[in-house]
């Protein structure tokens, strides 16, 4: 199965994949960006949120 990841070194934190994919990914108090656990990642929800990022920085693993 294939899941996102997020390379957090280049994130700037802008919250975009969240409001595209809040089921997937979190913007944490902790100032990174947390990937949820699921058996199946909504498809196009996520390629949206990869579209989108401004730091091109999320990617299927
Ligand atoms: S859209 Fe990209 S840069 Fe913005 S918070 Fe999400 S992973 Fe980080």
């Amino acid at each position: 199965m294939k899941f996102p990841v997020v390379e957090l070194s280049k994130c700037i934190l802008c919250g975009i994949c969240e409001e595209v994919s809040p089921s997937v990914f979190h913007v944490s108090d902790l100032g990174y960006v947390q990937v949820a656990e699921l058996n199946a990642y909504p498809e196009e929800e996520v390629d949206d949120a990869i579209k989108n990022c401004p730091a091109d920085c999320i990617f299927w693993e």
